[in-house]
């Protein structure tokens, strides 16, 4: 939504499993990238119009959300030169669970990067690296506390950008969600780029069973989960190269410059896809040590780091549902614990 196009391909891909019954598919493209969603235990009519619902749903969130869009809400706030714009509930609702994050996890998320993601050329693809003094003036102008919510009226500084990329997808998720769980649905699952997210377990009652996507192709490992999002934000997803140096889409909002802390990818494991997929962006931020004492600090997901060194990192609450695979059952697996500061 708010790009010309996306260069990977999804980041989770679900692995095949033997369900039992025949589900209800509806694949579409949207939000810049491409959606399946999968809906079980639905009756032939009920399945499709429950479906066409759900991608009316999405269609209608990246009419309110896209930065692209003149018509979007987003586009208005960004371009009303500092004046108030009215949002609308969903979002109204979207844009406070964002600043949310924001807080808590200390501005590595931060909705207002955007001038810096442009200025690389993350925006249309016309890759450059900025001038340093060009990205400190950028970075005065990144500052989600600037933002101004005050129940549906939106105001943006002059010069100020929003975008609810990073989280958006999490969100359409969780929408989906409730759509299905309102219909009665009680087994499902939508892929939405690189976000997997579940209602309940498969049909036959065994968890689903999503890989997590090696940097260098490929599985990583294999996750079993039920009724949760999982979100991945990768380096490798998007990123250029100059003089031997790569450039990533994840920018550190102190910095103006694309986040490099040794980490390959982040994923998150959480009930909510909004948090999911806030968390991925900002723990990639952070890097390893900091994302493990935010996770000690807020212990209500859990994460699967993909170190550039080759290691990969868990928190204990993966431990029996995750495993290496292919190349990576090699290298080293750690496992993050609450209780002592060290891994083992
Ligand atoms: P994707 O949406 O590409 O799967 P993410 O959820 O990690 O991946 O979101 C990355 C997108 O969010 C970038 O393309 C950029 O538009 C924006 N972004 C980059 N860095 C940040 C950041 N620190 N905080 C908020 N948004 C960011
Ligand atoms: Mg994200």
């Amino acid at each position: 939504m708010r790009r010309l196009s996306v260069l990977c391909t999804a980041l989770l891909l679900l692995l095949a499993g033997c369900s039992g019954e025949e589900p209800a598919r509806r694949e579409l493209t949207a939000m810049d990238t491409f959606m399946t969603l999968t809906v079980y235990g639905q009756s032939p009519a009920a399945a499709e119009a429950l479906l066409e619902e759900a991608a009316g749903e999405i269609e209608s969130l990246e009419g309110l959300l896209s930065v692209t869009d003149p018509g979007s809400e987003i586009y208005r706030a960004n371009h009303c030169g500092g004046g108030a714009v009215s949002l609308s509930d969903p979002a109204r609702e979207l844009l406070e669970n964002a600043l949310a994050l924001c807080e808590e996890t200390g501005g590595a998320l931060d909705v207002t990067v955007y001038p810096a993601v442009r200025a690389w050329g993350f925006t249309t693809g016309d890759y450059r690296v900025p001038e340093e003094a060009e990205l400190s003036a950028l970075t005065d102008r990144i500052d989600y506390t600037q933002i101004s919510l005050d129940g549906g009226s939106l105001t943006l500084p002059d010069g100020m950008e929003l975008d609810l990329g990073s989280v958006a997808k999490g969100w359409t998720g969780d929408r989906l969600m409730s759509l299905f769980r309102e219909a009665g649905v009680a087994s499902a699952i939508v892929e939405l780029g690189g976000n997997v997210q579940a209602l309940g377990e498969k049909p036959d009652g065994s968890p689903w069973r999503v890989a997590v996507q090696s940097p260098e192709g490929g599985y990583a490992g294999v996750l079993e989960i039920k009724d949760k999002a999982v979100v991945t934000s990768g380096g490798y997803q998007r990123y250029f190269e100059r003089d031997g140096e790569a450039y990533i889409h994840i920018i550190d909002p102190a910095t103006g410059h694309p986040a490099k802390t040794g980490l390959a990818s982040v994923t998150i494991v959480a009930d909510s896809g909004l948090r999911g997929d806030g968390l991925s962006t900002a723990l990639f931020v952070m890097g390893r040590e900091r994302a493990e004492n935010f996770w000690r600090a807020h212990p209500d997901f859990d994460f699967i780091l993909l170190c550039e060194d080759g290691t990969a990192v868990i928190t204990e609450g993966l431990e029996d549902c995750f495993s290496l695979y292919g190349d990576w059952q090699d290298r080293p697996l750690e496992v993050v614990r609450k209780q002592s500061f060290h891994t083992q």
